[in-house]
């Protein structure tokens, strides 16, 4: 019986560099997809009563390359690019 068990694994244990290598891999995007199928609305702009869509899936507490925190899914906050943006700029 040959014997190859090829397995492909991503890379996760450096988090410096690019995003793949933060932790942004196949796997989060899948799980960041379903996330927004669950809650479609932007939390920010629910909370000044706009319905806007939302389609990024944000970390409330910077995880920083810590795999816990990032698959935390309590610390996931939906939100529209405008306010990922907004709020990655300002830092809050
Ligand atoms: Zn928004």
């Amino acid at each position: 019986m040959p014997q190859r068990a090829i397995e492909k694994r991503p890379k996760q244990d450096r988090y410096r560099g690019t995003a793949h290598q933060r932790g942004y891999t196949h796997a989060w995007q899948r799980a960041a997809r379903a996330f927004l199928d669950e809650h479609p609305t932007c939390v920010r702009c629910q909370a000044q009563g706009l319905v806007t869509p939302a389609t990024v899936v944000d970390h409330r507490i910077p995880h920083r390359g810590d795999q816990r925190l990032f698959w935390d899914v309590t610390n996931w906050d939906p939100l529209c690019k405008p306010c990922h943006d907004r709020k990655t700029a300002s830092g809050q």
